[in-house]
Parts: structure tokens; C-alpha cells; sequence
């Protein structure tokens, strides 16, 4: 309740000004420190502020830090307000509380601000991994044809379709391993959880370090379609000990948001 009276209040306030403010950085301040001063996970401090690094945060420089946890999306293609939601796993009430006049479709590329949790609180109930992103199985694990060099190759995870600049959420807690570039993967996360690893490849916009500590369903990525990649999708593998496993024998069958497998054909 006292949640949705806070949304409220910044729903008054955003109509007059936008969602974040400019904060000048102080001596001494790191993105940690921000981060905790202003209750605002690195991640999405890091997606509001393009280019942004705890190397290059410098005094007196300015920089974007939403009111509330949350981020802006745009969609190419005018989507329902209950699609907005499910790729963010929340209620279309939570987008609306911030975005009184939105209506039931949202526009091509009409930005809009949506909030995010800490730790998602649609996922609390469920244990282990989950889904990063909602959407449809375009391709299974196992032996494929693959889709641009033709021959028969071993696919080593899934690919869920999804929307470029659609928020990508670690499957589970750990530490990031690697944050950047690898070829095929194109711009790639992967999060150490110990005996497992998981993959989160073809991203457009990384907002992660290595060294940093995720929690299960922190946002950390933008999808997307780089290296290797006939279009937006998110490539999702889940290793134990290195070797690739089936992922969706990780993921919950059912959730809040029931997650089908639906193979395009
Ligand atoms: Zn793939």
C-alpha cells in the first residue's frame, strides 16, 4: 500500500517533470555509493547513463538517476499494456500508477517509464532459476540446423524471442564472469552461481561489470540481436561444470506468468 501511495505521488510529480533527475557526483562518490544513496540498483543506474563505468565516474560530471527504480522502453511496434507487463514481469496496474493516461495499447515507439523492483517480487515464490525474459521458445537445445552457416551444429541453450531493448533479468544469484563482446554471442553476460553458469547472449545494452553481485531477477541487460543472430532474440544457456545443459530442465514449468513452450514454425 504505502508502495503504491509512493508510485502515486511520483506519478504527480512526473507530469510535471520527467522520471529521473541530474545529479551532479561528489568527491568521493562511486556508483556504489549512489547506488545506496538513492535506493537504485547499479544496473539501472547503468542503462540510464550510456557509457557510464565505476572507472569513469568523475566529480562534478552530471548524471541521470531515476526517481523510483525503473527504466524507459520503446517498442518498434505498437504493443497491449498486458504485454508491456509480462516482459517485465509485474502488473499492468504497477505502469499505470506511473502512467495514469497510458491506455490499454501503447504506440510504435512511444517511450514509457516502467518500474522495476530491487529483486522481482514475482519471482520470490519460486526457487532456483527462472525465466530472464517472457517470451517464446524460437529454437530448443540440442542438434539444429543452424539458421545462417546451414549445417547441422549443436545449439548450446534457447532462444526466446523477444523485442530489442526487452529488460533481461539473471536467472539466478551469483557473480558476473564476463561482460562484453564474444564472438557469435555478440554482447554477452555470463553469471557465475558456483557448480553453474549462466549465458545471456545477443544482448543490445549490457548493464553489468564483472565482479558485480546480481541477485535472482535484478534487471541487468537490454535483448537484442548482436554477433551471430538472425533477430532479436535472447540466447539463454545454463552450464553446470562448463558443459551446456538443457536450460528449460532448470526453468519453472509454471509461474505467475506461465511460461509455454511454443515452437515457431
Ligand atoms: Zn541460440
Amino acid at each position: 500500500m504505502r508502495k503504491i501511495l509512493a508510485l502515486a505521488l511520483i506519478s504527480i510529480v512526473a507530469t510535471i517533470f520527467p522520471f529521473y533527475i541530474n545529479y551532479q557526483v561528489q568527491k568521493g562518490d562511486t556508483l556504489y555509493s549512489i547506488s545506496k544513496g538513492f535506493g537504485i540498483p547499479i544496473p539501472i543506474l547503468l542503462d540510464w547513463n550510456t557509457g557510464l563505468a565505476p572507472s569513469n565516474l568523475r566529480a562534478g560530471s552530471s548524471i541521470k538517476v531515476p526517481v523510483v527504480p525503473g527504466i524507459m522502453f520503446k517498442s518498434t511496434k505498437s504493443i497491449s499494456l498486458s504485454e508491456l507487463a509480462k516482459y517485465f514481469f509485474i502488473d499492468p496496474e504497477e505502469i499505470v500508477t506511473v502512467n495514469p493516461s497510458i491506455g490499454s495499447t501503447i504506440p510504435a515507439n512511444k517511450e514509457v517509464f516502467v518500474p522495476l523492483g530491487k529483486t522481482n517480487t514475482s519471482f520470490a515464490q519460486i526457487s532456483d532459476f527462472i525465466w530472464s525474459v517472457y517470451g517464446r521458445i524460437t529454437s530448443e537445445f540440442g542438434w539444429r540446423i543452424h539458421p545462417i552457416y546451414g549445417k547441422n551444429l549443436f545449439h548450446t541453450g534457447v532462444d526466446i524471442s523477444v523485442p530489442t531493448g526487452t529488460p533481461v533479468f539473471a536467472s539466478k544469484s551469483g557473480v558476473v564472469k564476463y561482460a562484453g563482446w564474444m564472438s557469435g554471442y555478440g554482447n554477452l553476460i555470463i553469471i557465475d552461481h558456483g557448480s553453474f553458469e549462466t549465458y545471456y547472449a545477443h544482448l543490445s545494452k549490457i548493464n553489468v561489470y564483472v565482479g558485480l553481485q546480481v541477485e535472482k531477477g535484478d534487471f541487468i541487460a537490454r535483448s537484442g540481436s548482436t554477433g551471430t543472430s538472425t533477430g532479436p532474440h535472447l540466447h539463454f544457456e545454463v552450464r553446470k561444470y562448463g558443459e551446456a545443459n538443457d536450460p528449460v530442465a532448470y526453468l519453472p514449468r509454471t509461474t505467475t506468468y506461465v511460461m509455454r513452450r511454443v515452437i515457431s514454425e
